[in-house]
């Protein structure tokens, strides 16, 4: 399997090639033909294994498949800690360099007051840790009514880290019509009843 097989288009195919991956990752292999079908996903992976490819690259090519009228954002990931949002974000970036997709990181430790112009310039994607999430939602003017997907990952670290209660905060604010992603390296209990509680029919992927 190449990645010409993926259905993906020529700026995400073409980022591909310049970047210098190969052939995709089991993962990839699996997640990214159902992610561009609108399933939802139940991923046990280690970093490593390819999985931030694995949903950033189908969610580029949903977006870039789709006008949106005002430039609101339409998916949403969600990340445990400063360092692993930020790389997501530097993945979204290379990944996305031939589309005119944008996205804001929200992260603590930096300005609420950039990141707050950065959104009112309109991005299609938010890349977020979940307490800043909430902090710039809470002080107004963060639009979640466009989601249409979600991506939690680690959530094994959100947990350990104690997010999940802000993280199930988070998925009621958005539209329950969304495809929903869930990455973890391990499966304990209380991400398994976050799962059952909002991932529909998930195809579990486990690598
Ligand atoms: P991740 O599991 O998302 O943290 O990715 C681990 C590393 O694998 C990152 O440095 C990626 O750039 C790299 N990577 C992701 N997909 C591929 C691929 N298909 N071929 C080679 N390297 C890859």
């Amino acid at each position: 399997i190449s990645f010409n097989d993926l259905e993906l288009s020529a700026p995400l195919l073409q980022a591909i090639e310049e970047i210098g991956y190969k052939t995709p990752t089991e993962i990839q292999v699996q997640a990214i033909p159902a992610i561009l079908m609108g399933r939802d996903i139940l991923g046990v992976a280690q970093t490593g294994t390819g999985k931030t490819a694995s949903f950033t690259l189908p969610l580029l090519e949903i977006l870039s498949g789709s006008r949106a009228r005002a430039r609101m954002p339409r998916s949403l990931i969600l990340a445990p800690t400063r360092e692993l949002a930020l790389q997501v974000a530097e993945n979204f970036q290379q990944y996305g360099r031939y589309t005119k997709l944008t996205h804001a990181l929200l992260i603590g430790g930096e300005s609420m007051t950039d990141q707050k112009e950065t959104l009112n310039k309109g991005v299609d994607v938010l890349i977020a840790t979940p307490g800043r999430l909430l902090d710039l939602f809470e002080r107004g003017g963060l639009l979640l009514n466009q989601i249409r997907a979600l991506v939690i990952d680690e959530a094994d670290r959100m947990l350990d880290m104690g997010f999940i209660p802000d993280v199930e905060k988070i998925i009621n604010l958005l539209p329950t019509t969304r495809q929903t992603l869930l990455f973890s390296a391990t499966i304990a209990d209380e991400i398994k009843t976050l799962a059952d509680k909002f991932l529909f029919s998930p195809l579990e992927i486990t690598i």
